[in-house]
């Protein structure tokens, strides 16, 4: 099978599972969207995958995903930065980022701002809020306490071109994925009543994808049920 044959398959085994989901679910299809997250994976494949008619991808390591992004400047697709993100790197974020995912402190917020003036764009926000317990070691994303805040910081920027969309989380290792995204459902139905137009939920990757759209998610992060391992070393 050559690998464009595989990334097909792999695509299309994703799909099934997500229209199998929402059907589950009693939801309809177009209620998901799918970003196919390609960290590790190199530009050549980020492009078999828009053939395939992919049109959203994540990426959660700036230098990386800025040279996919350029390499790939043709192809018209919304990149996705889903990785922590470090504030003196929000700007250049900014300038190829459709949607920043992970927002989870104020600090990076300006920068965002800044490097979305520049562009002369808008970029789409997602915060990304924790579901580990408080004080838990390697925890990323903010205190649900926090949002409001953040949500705060976010909209007083919206004439430089922020767009507060929605909120983001991982399941934390070792939980059951339907239990913390069972939060995740009440954490973002209080965060709705306060943030209406905040629709967007991204939530599930290749292991946890129907627990997460079960839950609600209406972006799921999929990448290695679609390209297979990630490589080690590159
Ligand atoms: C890598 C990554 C994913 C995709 O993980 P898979 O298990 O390969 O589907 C999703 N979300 C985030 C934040 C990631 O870093």
């Amino acid at each position: 099978m050559s690998r464009e044959d595989e990334i097909a398959a792999g695509l299309a085994r994703v799909r099934q599972r997500i229209a199998d989901a929402c059907a589950d679910a009693g939801r309809e299809r177009d209620e998901v969207e799918l970003v196919v997250v390609t960290k590790f994976f190199p530009a050549g494949e980020v492009r078999v995958l828009a053939g395939l008619g992919v049109t959203d991808v994540g990426e959660n390591r700036h230098q990386e995903a800025e040279s996919k992004a350029a390499d790939c400047a043709d192809l018209g697709l919304r990149w996705h930065f889903i990785g922590g993100l470090q504030s003196n790197k929000a700007a250049a974020v900014a300038g190829y980022a459709a949607v920043v995912e992970s927002v989870d402190r104020r600090k990076l917020v300006g920068g965002l701002a800044r490097g979305a003036a520049q562009g002369g764009r808008a970029v789409d926000v997602l915060l990304q809020v924790s579901l580990d317990p408080p004080g838990r070691e390697g925890r990323s994303g903010a205190d649900p306490a926090d949002l409001a805040e953040l949500a705060a910081a976010v909209e007083e920027h919206a004439d430089e071109g922020l767009v507060l969309r929605g909120l983001m989380a991982v399941a934390p290792l070792g939980e059951d994925p339907a239990a913390a995204f069972g939060r995740l459902a009440e954490v973002r139905a209080a965060f709705l009543d306060q943030h209406p137009s905040a629709t967007w939920l991204s939530a599930g990757m290749s292991a946890d994808l129907e627990d997460a759209i079960r839950a609600g998610a209406t972006h799921v992060r999929v990448g290695s049920a679609v390209l297979g391992s990630r490589p080690r070393n590159l």
